[in-house]
């Protein structure tokens, strides 16, 4: 599905020398490329504030435990969506609220997210999904319609771009009140283990999060708060120094594999290309088709005896998973969810990729569904 080895081979040597640099310096945590990445993606993002954590999961656990949230408040967000988004509110005491996601951009449903809200909602947190900015637009009125918090999870869509219907145009995970983001190595920023960061404009909440990511301390041993460990060791600090240079040009190709896949599968009634209708650039951290009438099990085995990977993000909606079944939600009610996990593929989708490769998945999968 992704090519890590053949990416680092393009830029081995300022890779190698990143990783020596600190090796010999010795200043494995906190050392001063930390701070200098999180300057770095700060300007790129054009964000007041990146605090770097250990991994997109922290960094969402953390953004919660900032906005001062007490156990029982609500937070909305999708059912269809990778589980550490409900796994940090309900590991929080606070309460998943899972509300069905749109047929076509596979992001959060507006109109169900303002059905969803209750006097007990505190806070929104759309999942920017396969690299796609959800409906920012309607999400942030809504969010200030009730004064709620909206805490986007850009993991998969760092260096994606969201225009307002003002014009203004803003970089994924930072139109909310907190931004955060991964690191893990697919990641279309991936370093080589595991990092994450949280974005913020607040100063204030700037503060909180750099204070409980560190133990709940600003000045060392005066622990103010119960806070957490949660940093982004110095050699991948290091690493997506030298990343987030190439990432714009990583983006640009995940966008030409993409056009390539949409044009080879455009007007087939059996396979839905992506859609890339709304206010958001896409930046295909996967490419994820939607099939009619097509057995999937049965596509899969004839791609892997190809030699081709696929992959299903996501095969069970969080509110079938055992661990997150609740007596509120039963099997159909979330109809678009529940048939989108039935029904989508992610083909490989990486910065790597040549028309040769492309030309062999597209007439492969070409070949199963229409014969
Ligand atoms: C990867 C991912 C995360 C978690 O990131 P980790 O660094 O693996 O903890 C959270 N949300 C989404 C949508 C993700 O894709």
């Amino acid at each position: 599905m992704v090519d890590l080895i053949g990416q680092y081979k393009k830029i081995q040597p300022e890779i190698d020398k990143a990783i020596h640099d600190v090796v010999v310096s010795s200043a494995y945590i906190n050392g001063p490329d930390v701070k200098h990445f999180a300057k770095e993606l700060e300007d790129y993002l054009e964000v007041k504030h990146v605090i770097p954590c250990a991994n997109g999961t922290d960094a969402l656990q953390i953004a919660m435990m900032a906005l001062n949230f007490k156990p029982g408040d609500e937070i909305i967000t999708a059912s269809f969506t990778y589980v550490a988004t409900a796994e940090v509110i309900a590991l929080l005491q606070l309460k998943p609220v899972l509300v069905d996601v749109d047929p076509d951009t596979f992001t959060i449903d507006c109109d169900a997210l303002e059905r969803a809200i209750t006097s007990r909602t505190v806070a929104i947190v759309p999942v920017h999904l396969f690299g796609q900015c959800a409906n920012m637009q309607r999400v942030m009125e809504i969010a200030n319609a009730h004064n709620l918090y909206v805490i986007e999870d850009t993991a998969q869509a760092i260096g994606a771009e969201y225009t307002m219907s003002n014009g203004t145009t803003m970089k994924a995970g930072t139109i909310g009140t907190i931004g955060t983001t991964s690191f893990f190595p697919s990641k279309n920023l991936g370093c080589m283990g595991d990092g994450g960061a949280i974005f913020t404009q607040n100063d204030e909440l700037a503060m909180r999060i750099r204070m409980i990511a560190n133990h709940g301390q600003s000045v060392q041993y005066h622990h103010d708060e119960i806070g957490v460990n949660s940093r982004l060791d110095t050699m991948q600090a290091a690493i997506l120094r030298v990343k987030l240079q190439h990432l714009d040009e990583y983006c640009a190709s995940r966008l030409h594999v993409a056009d390539y896949y949409d044009k080879a599968f455009a007007n087939n009634p059996k396979l839905k290309t992506p859609s890339r209708e709304n206010g958001s650039t896409h930046v295909f951290h996967q490419y994820t088709l939607v099939l009619n009438g097509v057995s999937r099990t049965a596509l899969r085995e004839f791609l892997d005896s190809k030699g081709i990977p696929s992959m299903i993000y996501y095969p069970i909606p969080l509110h079938m998973q055992k661990a997150y079944m609740d007596p509120r939600y039963k099997k159909g009610d979330f109809p678009v969810t529940e048939a989108l996990c039935d029904h989508v593929i992610s083909l490989p989708m990486h910065t790597e990729m040549n028309n040769e490769d492309l030309a062999y998945i597209t007439s492969s999968v070409l070949e199963f569904v229409n014969r």
